[in-house]
C-alpha cells in the first residue's frame, strides 16, 4: 500500500503555497522596455496550470508568446477528465482558458505528446524558457496480492470512464454485484461513492457520458463502503462533498459512533475546516436525526459507510478465483496524532463481501523525458519556486511541481508563482538571448514526424459537435470519445 494517502486539498497543505504579495509582480510597462524582442514560451499540458502559467505570463509581459502543448486532442485535463459530472459550476474556469487560448498571443496545440513525438531538448531549442505543467497521471497500485482481478480498478479509471476519456471508454465496469468498497478517504473517493449511488435521473442532464449512465441505470450496487487507513481526523475530503453525501436522494450514511468516541475533546484545537468537517461527521455517526431525515434514512434502498483503521491487504477471489469477491483488511491502531499519525497493524484482520474494489489511495507524476530531473520519491520535477533544478530555462507547475494535492484554485496560485518566477528570470536576463523559432520550428519537426496538432479553433469545432449532440437529451454537452472520429470530423 501507498505509504502516502492522496487528498486534494487539506489544511496543512495551504502554508506551502501562498498567494504572490499584491504588486509583486510590477506592471509590464515598467519591466520590460517596448525595444525588447518576443520571448517564445511553451508550457506542456494544458490543465488547469498550463492554463494559469499562460494567463499570467500573457497578462504580465506585452509581447510574450506562448505555446501550450498537450497529448490530448482537446484541452483542459482534469477539468474535463477529473472533476464529476454533478460538479459543473467547478468547470466554469474553462471560460478563463478559452479566453487565453483565444488570445493572437497564445496557441494551443493538441495531440502533442511531450517525450514521445516532440523532446523536451528540442522544446528548450526552440524557446525560451519551456513550463512542465503535464499533472500527476499514474495511479498509485495498492501493491497486495489479488490487485489484478477482475472487479479491482483503480477510480483514475472509473473517473475516466465516465468522463469520457479516450483511453477508459471501454473499461466496462461489472456493476452487478451488491457491494462496492473504495479505498482511500479523499475527495476522488466521494465522487466515486457519490457517481455510484446516484440517482440515475440525477445525472441525466450532466456531461457524464451515455455510456457510463446506462450502466449506471442498470447497476445493482447498493452499498459502498469507503475505507481509510486511519481515522475519522485523518480523512481528506472536504465538508463541501461529505454534506452531499449525507443529503444523496435514496441513501443512508452508516457510520460507527464508536469511531468517534472521544473526538469532541481533540477536535477543539483543530484549524477551523478540519473541525467543522469533524464535527459533521460526529453530529451524522452519533446524533438522532431529524424526523425527516430518519424517514428519509429508513425508506433508502443504498447505503454509504466510512470504515475506519483498515488498510487493504489482499483481493480476496471467488470460488473459481476468476473475479474479485471480496477484501481482505488489516486492522490497524495510530502512532501519532493530528495529519502525521501513522497507521500500523495491530495483527488482526477482518474480510469485507465486495464485487468491485476501487482504489484511490493516490496519484503521481511519471519523468516523461530522460533529460528532466525526477524525484521518484515524491513523484515531482525537482524545483525551486517552479525553476526546475540545475535546468535554466525549465520551469514546473501544478501536480507535476507540488504533488497531486490541492484544488483548481491551489493550481491557480502555484502556477501565477511559477509564471512570475520565470518573468524575474526573463527581466534578470537569465534566459538565452536572441531570437528564437518558437513554433515554426517545432511545426516542423512534427510535420517529419507524421504527427498533425490539433489547434484550438479545431477543438472549438469539436466543442460545438458535442454540444450540439447534447442538446436532444438536454446535457450541456455529449462528449466524443473516440479519437479517429474526432480527426475525422476535422477532416483528417
Ligand atoms: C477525479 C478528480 C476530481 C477533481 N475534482 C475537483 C473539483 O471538483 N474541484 C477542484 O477544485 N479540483 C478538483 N480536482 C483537482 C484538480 O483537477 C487539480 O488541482 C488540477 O487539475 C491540477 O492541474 P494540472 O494542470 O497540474 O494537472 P492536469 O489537470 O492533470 O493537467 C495536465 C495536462 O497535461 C497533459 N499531459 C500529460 N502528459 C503530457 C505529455 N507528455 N505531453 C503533453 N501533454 C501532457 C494531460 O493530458 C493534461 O491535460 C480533481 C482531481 C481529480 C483527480
Amino acid at each position: 500500500m501507498a505509504t502516502r494517502c492522496w487528498r486534494w486539498w487539506h489544511w496543512s497543505a495551504w502554508p506551502r503555497t501562498r498567494p504572490p504579495p499584491a504588486g509583486s509582480t510590477p506592471s509590464f510597462h515598467r519591466q520590460f522596455s517596448t525595444q525588447e524582442q518576443t520571448p517564445q514560451i511553451c508550457v506542456v499540458g494544458s490543465g488547469p496550470a498550463g492554463f494559469y502559467t499562460a494567463q499570467h505570463l500573457l497578462k504580465h509581459h506585452p509581447r510574450a508568446h506562448v505555446d501550450l502543448y498537450e497529448k490530448q486532442l482537446v484541452p483542459f485535463g482534469l477539468v474535463r477528465f477529473g472533476v464529476a459530472p454533478d460538479h459543473p459550476e467547478v468547470k466554469n474556469v474553462v471560460n478563463t482558458f478559452t479566453q487565453t487560448a483565444r488570445s493572437q498571443r497564445c496557441a494551443f496545440h493538441g495531440n502533442v505528446v511531450v517525450g514521445r513525438d516532440v523532446a523536451v531538448a528540442e522544446l528548450r531549442e526552440a524557446y525560451h524558457a519551456v513550463v512542465l505543467s503535464y499533472g500527476a497521471e499514474a495511479h498509485r497500485a495498492l501493491g497486495i496480492p489479488g490487485e489484478e482481478l477482475p472487479g479491482v480498478l483503480s477510480a483514475r479509471a472509473f473517473v475516466g470512464w465516465y468522463n469520457g476519456l479516450p483511453e477508459n471508454r471501454e473499461l466496462a465496469p461489472d456493476l452487478s454485484c451488491d457491494t462496492a468498497v473504495i479505498l482511500g478517504q479523499g475527495n476522488v473517493a466521494l465522487d466515486v461513492a457519490r457517481i455510484l449511488l446516484s440517482p440515475a435521473e440525477h445525472l441525466e442532464k450532466t456531461d457524464i457520458t451515455e455510456a457510463a449512465l446506462a450502466a449506471l441505470r442498470q447497476s445493482r450496487v447498493k452499498t459502498v463502503w469507503i475505507v481509510g487507513r486511519r481515522g475519522p481526523l485523518q480523512v481528506a475530503f472536504t465538508i463541501k462533498e461529505l454534506r452531499e453525501m449525507i443529503q444523496l436522494p435514496g441513501t443512508r450514511p452508516v457510520l460507527d459512533s464508536a469511531d468517534f468516541l472521544g473526538l469532541q475533546d481533540t477536535i477543539k484545537e483543530a484549524p477551523r475546516p478540519r473541525r467543522r468537517l469533524t464535527e459533521l461527521l460526529l453530529r451524522t455517526a452519533t446524533e438522532k436525526p431529524a424526523a425527516e431525515e430518519a424517514a428519509r434514512w429508513a425508506s433508502a434502498p443504498r447505503a454509504w459507510g466510512l470504515r475506519f483503521f483498515r488498510s487493504p491487504q489482499q483481493v480476496l477471489p471467488s470460488p473459481g478465483g476468476d473475479r474479485a469477491a471480496g477484501i481482505r483488511l488489516a486492522v490497524t491502531r495510530l502512532e501519532g496524532i493530528g495529519e502525521t499519525a501513522r497507521a500500523v497493524p495491530t495483527g488482526d484482520t477482518e474480510d469485507l463481501p465486495c464485487g468491485l474494489v476501487l482504489s484511490s489511495v493516490g496519484y503521481k507524476s511519471c519523468p516523461i523525458d530522460p533529460t528532466v530531473p525526477f524525484d521518484p520519491k515524491l513523484g515531482v520535477i525537482p524545483n525551486t519556486e517552479g525553476r526546475v533544478v540545475d535546468v535554466p530555462g525549465l520551469y514546473c507547475s501544478g501536480w507535476v511541481k507540488r504533488g497531486p494535492t490541492g484544488v483548481i484554485a491551489t493550481t491557480m496560485t502555484d502556477s501565477f508563482l511559477t509564471g512570475q518566477t520565470l518573468l524575474r528570470d526573463l527581466q534578470a536576463g537569465l534566459l538565452p538571448s536572441g531570437p528564437r523559432p518558437g513554433y515554426a520550428a517545432i511545426e516542423a519537426l512534427l510535420s517529419r514526424r507524421g504527427i498533425q496538432p490539433i489547434s484550438f479553433s479545431d477543438w472549438e469545432k469539436l466543442d460545438a459537435a458535442e454540444v450540439s449532440r447534447g442538446q436532444a437529451a438536454g446535457k450541456p454537452r455529449e462528449k466524443l470519445l473516440d479519437p479517429q472520429e474526432m480527426l475525422r470530423l476535422l477532416g483528417r
